[in-house]
């Protein structure tokens, strides 16, 4: 019998390659005796899992030499922490508010920064992005924060902005927890981008953090060692124990990535265009149907996380029991939002969708 299909937001689904394959070499890792979780983080074993994973990233996601990628602990809430923490100069940080996420990210930076709001989508109740000709950028800021998917609200920038263009030398954070590995990364317009393993990637615990090596060796004197990204690179993500599990099975996930092809595109293209696919023929039927409603500007839907209303709130219930007795998994909505979110990540499959969409058209017909 087929697995059911999981739209959790997170942790969500990992695809069943590599679950399995992680299953089959938990007692003994390519004949050393060793389980992954068992062997020191500093042996040649765990050693070649670390390089592998760190130069197939480098590799999917196109990241150029003069950045470092490290593996960290503390997932997306405590970057929103180190950052300031390593890149602020504890001055000026402006950040672009598009939900939930950019907004926490913001109220925490304010604890060793100036946090300014350059912009805000909040009055739109956070279903579109402001233009960023309308950003009210400082002329001394550190960086810029922006969350590149917003995970909960569901808007997702499909390009992302060329802060010089806008008369700013600042770099530009991004915080992509939740979109990493669903379509490229324009590094020339990026300064440092993190995200936790959890959504697109793997098991959570592991924060991956890309910097360029610039923006290394400014950190407060109060930051945490274990935290400072130039302590971190030197150490190639070993000053402490970094999460070993977890960069295997990120490790795993790379080798899956890198095999899958659509339509003569490999890798990140390839799942970029699976990711289109797929998120067309979401919001495609939600927008046809009566019953359901997604209220995101059609300019910033996310591909990754869909929200979505049912105009009879009054049915939420059974659309749920429904979906669960389907093999439909983990469709409730976030609490701040309501409704339902469908996230459809990199391990969920174009037909994982369309059994969705056959669910909720039967659904719709029962009314
Ligand atoms: C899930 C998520 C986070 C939070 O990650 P934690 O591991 O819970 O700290 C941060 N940002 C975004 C965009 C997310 O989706």
């Amino acid at each position: 019998m087929n697995r059911p299909y999981n739209f959790s937001a997170g942790p969500a689904a990992i695809p069943e390659e590599v679950l399995q394959q992680a299953a089959s070499e938990m007692l003994d890792w390519h004949g050393c005796g060793m389980g992954v979780m068992e062997m020191s983080h500093r042996g040649k074993e765990f050693i070649s899992i670390y390089q592998t994973a760190e130069v197939d990233l480098r590799e999917l996601l196109a990241v150029p030499a003069n950045f470092k990628i490290l593996f960290m602990q503390g997932g997306g809430l405590a970057e929103n922490a180190i950052v300031p923490l390593n890149l602020s100069k504890g001055g000026t940080v402006d950040f672009v508010v598009t939900g939930s996420w950019s907004k926490k990210s913001f109220q925490e930076a304010g604890k060793y920064a100036s946090s300014h709001l350059a912009a805000s989508g909040e009055a739109s109740g956070f279903t579109s992005v402001p233009d960023a000709a309308s950003w009210k950028l400082s002329s001394n800021a550190a960086y810029v924060h922006l969350c590149s998917n917003e995970t909960i609200h569901g808007v997702e920038f499909q390009q992302l902005p060329d802060l010089k263009a806008l008369g700013c030398d600042a770099p530009l954070v991004i915080d992509f927890s939740s979109h990493v590995a669903s379509r490229p990364v324009d590094w020339s317009r990026v300064g440092l981008a993190f995200g936790g393993a959890q959504k697109n990637i793997g098991p959570a615990g592991l924060t991956m953090v890309i910097v360029r090596e610039d923006l290394l060796g400014h950190a407060l004197s109060i930051c945490p060692t274990a935290f400072d990204y130039k302590v971190v690179a030197e150490n190639e993500s070993m000053f402490n124990t970094p999460p070993t599990w977890g960069i295997y099975m990120a490790g795993l996930t790379f080798q899956w990535l890198k095999r899958q092809t659509e339509g003569g595109l490999t890798g990140i293209a390839a799942m970029q265009a699976r990711n289109m696919a797929k998120a067309e023929l979401l919001y495609g039927y939600i927008d046809n149907s009566q019953l359901y409603v997604n209220q995101v500007d059609k300019a910033y839907r996310s591909r990754m996380n869909v929200p979505f209303l049912l105009r009879d709130e009054s049915r939420n219930d059974a659309f749920l029991a429904g979906a669960k007795a389907r093999g439909l998994l983990q469709l409730k909505g976030h609490k701040s939002v309501g409704g339902m979110r469908a996230s459809i990540y990199n391990a969920v499959p174009l037909v994982g969708v369309q059994a969705l969409v056959d669910y909720m058209r039967d659904f719709e017909k029962t009314a």
